[in-house]
């Protein structure tokens, strides 16, 4: 193994402008040729991506929206699948513009929760139905939140039961590690390491990283090949959105994925698309310069579909319904269900904007989303069978690539669906989940429904944790 970059060289940010500025808007027949070669689903080049992000013409937009669709459901189904993430301190010793946790702002409450409180917020979550956590914290370490803590936390989430309730995957944002913590943290268990670069652009990135361990840019762009080293091939990038321009950061993430596939044979397992929240105590969301339209949040998922189709896409609920229904069409894979952004909000059930990283506690309840997400004809998904067996890194590239992936994926999010709908489910979401699973079996070819309807039926008649 080659040692580990200190900088970023992987960002060249001359050749991302050289292409923007030169690709004028791009011919028809260029254009086709590039949605043909995307239902090959091989993935696009550098050129290509950088042509689709120059699409103005609307005829030509709606069919990148009937390509991405089409790529979509043939790798994905109809399966998203849900988590929700767990705040578990919101002090930090970084100074971010934009985030309600920077170490100045005197408007938030501070809370570091303490293992009997992390309990408690998971018994809460297990009770709304979810299998899956995403841990998040602010940077304090070693002050109030240690990593020894953040292990800790991990360790007591796997462990905390109630009822037929139980958390089956840890995933984990937070700061940048050192490969020797990281080689700590997978050992405690988590699926997917996820961290954001924010921004992929050197200069604003300092601009809006004002202070603390977070100001450097090098530190941050290397992270994942800390993480490659240490051993942990599940992971999580993304830019935040409405930092810089939307289309430098696609472009600037797709250097950084054919980085990380070159060193180490694979790329990320799932890209986030979060757009900036208001958040307390700044004015940074309302002034941006760079704020993601929703036409260009639609167009800028469109192409990362077609871009890496077999990397994993996660959005947020808090965008609206519309804009939900619209982007699991055309490439969300993964979305947070009835999320709270201040550390110990599920176990009081409400929002606490005075603790919260930003916006105003999540109105509607995982039921509400699981019901929606069932009305409009997709399967929630409760899996995290890959991560149990060791189907992630290249592994699970080589059951997703040859298409396999759907006589696991789509028995496994029926089975865990089922799951959600014996044990949790309001009566009008059970009857909602019921006919949505009908549906689904009759779409499904032979050999699917083979290894589907004996699942279902194992976990109707009390069976649980069902998964091939
Ligand atoms: N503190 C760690 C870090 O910054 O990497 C990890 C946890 S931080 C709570 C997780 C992410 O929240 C950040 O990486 C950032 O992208 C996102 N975030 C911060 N402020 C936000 C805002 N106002 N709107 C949406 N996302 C925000
Ligand atoms: Fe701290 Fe992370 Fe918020 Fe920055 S984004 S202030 S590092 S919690």
């Amino acid at each position: 193994m080659t040692a580990v970059a200190e900088q970023a060289t992987y960002i060249n940010d001359q050749v991302i402008f050289d292409c923007l500025s030169h690709t004028a808007q791009p011919e028809p027949a260029r254009v086709r040729a590039i949605f043909a070669k995307a239902r090959e689903m091989q993935g696009l080049t550098f050129d290509e991506v950088a042509t689709l992000i120059a699409l103005q013409d609307p005829e030509l937009t709606e069919e990148l929206f009937h390509t991405a669709r089409a790529v979509k459901e043939e790798i994905y189904g109809s399966r998203v699948v849900l988590f929700v993430p767990l705040y578990i301190s919101n002090r930090c010793t970084n100074e971010c513009s934009y985030c309600a946790y920077r170490a100045s702002n005197k408007e938030l409450k501070r809370v570091t929760l303490s293992q009997e409180e992390i309990a408690a917020e998971t018994k809460a979550i297990e009770e709304l139905g979810h299998k899956r956590i995403l841990l998040l914290a602010g940077e304090a370490y070693p002050d109030h939140n240690s990593l020894d803590y953040i292990y800790k936390a991990i360790e007591t989430i796997y462990a905390t039961h109630s009822g037929n309730g139980e958390i089956r995957r840890v995933n984990v944002n937070i700061a940048p590690l050192a490969v020797e913590d990281f080689r700590n943290l997978k050992a405690t268990g988590i699926g997917t390491y996820q961290c954001f670069q924010e921004t992929y652009h050197r200069e604003t990135y300092a601009k809006v990283h004002l202070h603390g361990k977070k100001i450097d840019y090098d530190w941050r762009t290397t992270v994942m090949d800390r993480a490659m080293e240490a051993g942990i091939d599940d992971l999580g990038i993304g830019p935040l959105l409405g930092i810089y321009d939307w289309r430098f950061e696609v472009l600037a993430m797709l250097q950084h994925i054919h980085h990380l596939e070159e060193r180490f044979g694979c790329g990320p397992h799932t890209i986030s698309v979060p757009r900036l929240e208001p958040a307390s105590g700044t004015d940074f969301t309302a002034t941006t310069p760079w704020k993601v339209s929703d036409a260009d949040f639609l167009k800028l998922v469109a192409i990362l579909r077609l871009t890496v189709p077999y990397t994993g896409m996660i959005m947020s609920t808090r965008e609206t319904a519309e804009i939900r229904h619209k982007c699991l069409q055309l490439g969300i894979s993964q979305m947070s269900a009835g999320s709270r952004t201040d550390p110990g909000g599920y176990e009081r059930s409400k929002g606490d904007f005075y603790k919260a990283q930003f916006a105003v506690g999540e109105t509607r309840s995982t039921d509400d989303i699981v019901r929606e997400i069932a009305e409009m004809g997709f399967t929630p998904s409760f899996c995290t069978a890959c991560y149990r067996l060791g189907r992630t890194g290249t592994d699970f590239m080589d059951v997703a690539k040859p298409g396999e992936i759907k006589y696991h994926c789509e028995p496994n999010a029926l089975s865990t669906f089922t799951e959600y709908l014996e044990d949790y489910a309001s009566p009008e979401t059970k009857a909602a989940g019921e006919k949505l699973i009908l549906t689904h079996i009759a779409e499904m070819d032979a050999k699917q429904q083979r290894i589907a309807k004996p699942m279902i039926a194992a976990v109707r008649s009390g069976k649980r944790d069902v998964y091939v």
